[in-house]
């Protein structure tokens, strides 16, 4: 099989699955990139990035944002990480199999290279993955960095994700996207609740330079920061009227940089999180559950493998609402901050509380796991990780 055959191929198969887009990204254009660029960490001799996006399907995030209900979300959100690590998996093998060359597949999320002891005051508790798949996203041609940090794309915008493999075969590049579509609408920065990233401050901590374009970003805040609110420990904006999918009504853009630069300062908040005398009992086992289910994928370091019953999306808000079209993402930003709270019962079950428009305050209980899916569609889904 040449090398033209080969690509062919490869795209064919990743088409083939909930993939919408995918390219191809050369070492030459990531050889200015930051560390995690680097494709030799993963594979040594790596010549070629193959990078493809499964897009979230916009009627689960009206779903999701209005807080109708969260179970669509979560599972494109397990589609696209287990679904995504599969298809990394599978053409890896078919790269090996019917080739001389190597492949590696990327682990999607929840892998992260050991920590070099940077001083906190630096940037706090930093955390860089073994490849980035953004930077070979953009490598590949699929988009630019928005100013959430996030890929965005011409077609689906930032709300999607990301999978890769990485291989030593020299396939022919994809042109890379010549405009970047964030319109810097910001509206990622307001539907965060965590003030992770900054408004109007760019990051100048490492450029990043992939092929001849500079990627602008936001300044980003501390790695706890997005941890907390995208785990859904806490969630609440800072005009106290709607929160994400959690009963923890704190809103944590009241605690400045330098405090979340403390180490000592994290960890009381992590300890007032599991252990504080003054959090009701059904919380405290929220929070709980909460740290068993992301235990559990940073034990496996590996996103794509979490079982079904642990993908819980509680923010991923700035992903989320990046959608490609200017005018839904307002809509979208609009049925959030009218979504009202998230509230849990006493038998843990959560409910939502809001306001309509006259001013009548509505409760109801958003359908559960098992409310939601029959067996077979969960079996099903929960499947997809299960690579023989
Ligand atoms: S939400 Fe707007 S500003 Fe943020 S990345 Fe997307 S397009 Fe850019
Ligand atoms: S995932 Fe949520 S908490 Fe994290 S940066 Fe995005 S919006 Fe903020």
């Amino acid at each position: 099989m040449n090398l033209e055959e080969l690509k062919k191929e490869i795209k064919r198969i990743v088409l083939d699955t909930d993939a919408k887009l995918v390219g191809i990204g050369s070492r030459e254009r990531l050889k200015d990139v930051p560390p995690s660029g680097n494709m030799d960490y993963c594979l040594s001799g790596a010549q070629s990035c193959i990078v493809w996006a499964v897009p979230n399907p916009i009627e689960a995030l009206e779903n999701y944002f209005s807080k109708k209900e969260r179970m669509s979300l979560k599972r494109a959100q397990q589609i696209g990480y287990a679904g995504s690590w599969r298809t990394a998996v599978i053409v890896s093998k078919f790269i090996e199999e019917n080739t001389e060359y190597k492949a590696f597949p990327v682990i999607p999320n929840a892998k992260y290279r050991p920590r070099e002891d940077l001083p906190d005051y630096i940037k706090g508790d930093i955390r860089y993955p073994d490849f980035s798949l953004r930077y070979g996203a953009v490598a590949a041609g699929l988009g630019h960095l928005g100013w959430s940090g996030n890929l965005v794309t011409k077609e689906y915008g930032g709300s999607l994700y990301l999978g890769g493999v990485l291989t030593t075969a020299p396939l022919v590049p994809d042109p890379m996207a010549k405009e970047n579509h964030c319109n810097k609408c910001k509206l990622c920065t307001k539907v965060c609740t965590t003030g992770y990233f900054s408004v109007d401050e760019e990051e100048d901590m490492q450029p990043v330079i992939i092929g001849r374009y500079k990627e602008i970003y936001a300044q980003r805040g501390t790695f706890s920061q997005c941890g907390i609110g995208c785990a859904g420990w806490y969630g609440l904006s800072d005009d106290g009227t709607w929160s994400t999918w959690t009963p923890g009504h704190i809103c944590l853009k009241e605690f400045s940089l330098e405090k979340w630069y403390d180490r000592n300062f994290r960890r009381d908040l992590y300890a007032k999180i599991f252990s504080a005398e003054d959090i009701p009992e059904n919380i405290k086992k929220f929070n709980q559950t909460i740290a068993k289910s992301f235990g559990k994928a940073g034990a496996m370091e590996n996103v794509g493998l979490r079982p079904f019953t642990d993908t819980n999306p509680r923010c991923g808000n700035c992903n989320f609402i990046c959608v490609a079209d200017p005018k839904k993402r307002k809509e979208l930003y609009t049925m959030l901050i009218n979504s009202g709270k998230v509230y849990l019962d006493e038998n843990g079950r959560e409910y939502v509380k809001k306001l309509k428009e006259e001013g009548e305050e509505i409760i109801y209980y958003p359908p559960t796991e098992e409310e939601f899916f029959t067996k077979e569609e969960f079996d099903e889904i929960d499947g997809i990780r299960k690579i023989k």
